[in-house]
């Protein structure tokens, strides 16, 4: 069993400790110890990061984990470690002291929560950048709500309130009514109780600073429904609140001066240029058309007149999508038509819908004979494309073909 120093002095940045246990893996090596600083990923917590040293070997420790016995994994330079040889243990502070304090910013926000909205905190997280809280909450959570909570959880912080941290053998009913959250079955002795009086008092393991006013600040940056009464409330505490609004504001000024017109609210901006992009295809979309109708206009009168059909032949410059919307439009307005069309590497064929006697899926499998690619379609309408020969040549195979039906 590792002893967790970290339980009883979370400030404790560097110690020595006796080697237990090592693994080695392929590029990495595990390895346990008598007692450790050393914080195992859980409770929404993530592990420490630092460096275990000993004569002629160094770990860079990237992942702890494990209830009873604390494995440290990381790269090894040097030798490998014996059971039974002390090593010095040193943390990565920067990151263990950030996460303490988005620790502690959770007990008071979700406190406050609880007190304000009655609501309970069902899961808690923190990540790289931000934390995030699952709480529920009946209704519509809004930004009023937020901002409430956050005014009362920030005059906590200021009000430098200490952090305790108890341990019990077994709780009395007196405490238990004290608790926030019931304490789980899970839970062995000793059970330790994290307290910020007149606050908050809640069985917890992780870590945590002594006093309120070390959080800094507490920001709740983002926050969506998840499911039917559950909200999440994404925020951060300490210097994760700078680096997180510095890096939202470098966003929003940015977006901003993308804009034609950079004068604030960014919202207004936003919907003037949503507005502009539907008129502006309002606009294509009347041209479009325009130029159909006088594309439509050339084609027929070069059209072919067989057996009472007018054939139009024509290489497409469009790629197929849009060629295809051009060639339902014209056969479907012009009765008895036939359009025969080629572009780059495709071709398509369509006919009015009174047009009796050819199909044009019929055709095309014709004309694929002789050019060889695929496709396939229906009556009215038949796509093909891969053609071993050019357009022009499918296009000549295609009326020839066409002949024979009419
Ligand atoms: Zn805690």
């Amino acid at each position: 069993m590792t002893k967790r120093l970290f339980y009883t002095d979370p400030y404790l940045k560097e110690s020595i400790a006796i080697v237990q246990a090592v693994e080695q893996g392929k590029s990495i090596v595990r390895l346990t110890l008598d007692r450790t600083i050393f914080y195992p990923e859980g409770g929404g917590q993530p592990s420490d990061k630092g460096i275990i040293r000993g004569e002629g070997f160094e770990i860079k420790v990237e992942r702890v984990y494990g209830r009873d016995e604390i494995w440290h994994e990381g790269k090894i330079e040097g030798r490998l470690p014996q059971a039974g040889e002390e090593v010095k243990l040193k943390l990565d502070w920067e990151w263990r002291y950030e996460n303490m304090k988005q620790h502690t910013g959770q007990h008071i926000l979700s406190a406050v929560l609880k007190d304000l909205y009655d609501s309970n905190t069902t899961g808690f997280q923190i990540f790289e950048n931000y934390n995030k809280i699952e709480i529920d909450f009946e209704g519509k959570l809004t930004w009023e709500h937020i901002l409430r909570a956050e005014i009362r959880a920030n005059e906590i912080v200021q009000k430098d309130l200490p952090v305790e941290i108890e341990f019990y053998e077994e709780l009395t009913e007196h405490l238990r009514k004290q608790l926030r959250k019931e304490l789980s079955d899970k839970v062995k002795p000793p059970i330790r109780i994290v307290r910020i009086p007149g606050v908050d008092v809640i069985p917890c393991g992780g870590t945590h600073v002594k006093s309120t006013r070390e959080v800094g600040f507490i920001k709740v940056v983002n926050f969506y429904k998840k499911s039917k009464n559950i909200w999440r409330v994404e925020f951060a505490c300490g210097n994760r609140v700078l680096n997180y609004l510095d890096e939202l504001l470098k966003d929003y000024w940015g977006s901003l001066d993308e804009m034609p017109n950079k004068n604030r609210p960014l919202v207004e901006r936003v919907k003037e240029l949503k507005n502009e992009i539907e008129k502006l295809e309002e606009e294509r979309k009347a041209l479009r058309l325009e130029v159909w109708e006088w594309k439509a206009k050339v084609l027929l009168s070069k059209a072919e007149e067989v057996g009472g059909i007018r054939v139009i032949s024509h290489v497409e410059e469009l790629d197929m999508k849009d060629a295809q919307a051009f060639v339902v439009y014209l056969v479907d307005k012009n009765p008895n038509s036939i359009a025969l069309v080629v572009g780059k590497n495709y071709v398509i064929f369509a006919k009015n819908r009174g047009v009796k006697g050819v199909s044009m899926r019929a055709l095309l499998r014709e004309v694929l004979e002789e050019t060889g690619g695929g496709g396939g379609g229906s009556e009215v309408l038949a796509k093909g494309g891969g053609f071993k020969v050019e357009p022009e040549k499918v296009l000549e195979i295609a009326q020839k073909k066409l002949k024979h039906f009419l």
